[in-house]
């Protein structure tokens, strides 16, 4: 599989009166076209970050300050805001936790998806119109014909957000960004969401970004994952060793929160402590201060990924020492 978007060393960065924070650093990792890369961690780790960065909607006054972000082969992070916007619009899709934010209120669903598709694709309003209601059809939504020119309001959250993956679909971007895309929904919607996401993506061929502190979610849904803690990959594979092999403590912890996973108990771990926040990440690796296997060096030194079984982990216990 090619590389649909390579992230190269990314590090983002907020200025501040009291000094520039730094919340990314060196985060490196590639998604192949049809693949869907789970990104976990706590809230604060830098998943929803790392999404922001790649759509170029960052909040001020946060900003890039190092590494490269290619779709394509090409590089978007340097884009002036207008090629930006055509991206997001086009090869680029988003699906975020609250449909609201994506939806305009005062437009009928079909005009929007419509209005999406003739921007960016070479079909007539009829056509596209056809083409909203396919989507809204492949969606899930019963009665599409009639639902187009129903507003946001009058759709229940689940369907509200199938609205939304119908909308991010419609230009046919080549990646999908979904950032906790089930979280506001009942539980009993939430797998439908996601098996629907994960079909449609798949029948696209379209790469997808799942960002979520839903274990759950990443073990149903993603190829690979990568495990973020404080504004770094913490460990990152195939997402059945990650999950049945976690190499990282902190994964190893987080996989405490699945409970599918209950059969191996014996070996999981509650993460005491919380994420350190921005001004106050520990020095050699961030995690030692709530890791079980913390060594003198772990407090001095940060380790970089490095091989660890299938995967790849940040954590010195998987250091070869090469005589
Ligand atoms: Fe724990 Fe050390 Fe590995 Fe960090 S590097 S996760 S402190 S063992």
């Amino acid at each position: 599989m090619t590389d649909l978007l390579e992230v190269r060393n990314l590090a983002v960065e907020f200025p501040s009166r009291h000094g520039t924070l730094k919340a990314l650093h060196e985060v490196s990792f590639s998604i192949a076209a049809g693949e869907v890369l789970g990104v976990v961690g706590e809230s604060g780790a830098g998943k929803s970050l790392t999404g922001a960065a790649i759509i170029g909607l960052l909040d001020a006054p946060g900003r890039i300050s190092g590494g490269q972000i290619l779709l394509n082969g090409k590089r978007i992070d340097n884009l002036p805001d207008e090629p930006m916007r055509r991206i997001r619009g086009r090869e680029i899709g988003a699906i975020f936790q609250d449909p609201l934010t994506s939806l305009n209120p005062l437009y009928t669903v079909g005009r929007q998806i419509t209005e999406t598709i003739v921007t960016h694709l070479p079909l007539s309003w009829s056509q596209a119109q056809q083409r909203a209601i396919e989507l809204l059809e492949a969606t899930g939504i019963p009665a599409a014909r009639e639902r187009i020119n129903h507003y946001p309001h009058q759709f229940s959250g689940g369907m509200r957000q199938r609205v939304v993956i119908a909308l991010a679909l419609a230009a046919e971007p080549k990646l999908i960004i979904a950032d906790e895309p089930t979280t506001a929904l009942d539980v009993s919607i939430q797998a439908q969401i996601i098996d629907l996401l994960k079909k449609l993506c798949r029948s696209q061929g379209a790469a997808v970004m799942l960002i979520t502190h839903d274990m759950g979610v990443i073990a149903e849904t993603a190829d690979r994952v990568a495990v973020m803690y404080a504004g770094r990959i913490a460990e990152i594979g195939p997402v059945a060793d990650v999950i049945q092999r976690p190499q990282h403590p902190y994964t190893v912890g987080l996989m405490g929160s699945i409970p599918a996973l209950d059969a191996h108990a014996d070996r999981l771990v509650q993460i005491d402590g919380s994420m350190p926040r921005l001004n106050a990440i520990p020095p050699g690796c961030a995690f030692h201060p709530r890791c079980g296997s913390v060594m003198p060096r772990c407090k001095l030194e940060r380790p970089e990924l490095m091989p660890a079984a299938a995967s790849q982990a940040a954590c010195w216990l998987h250091e070869q020492v090469h005589a």
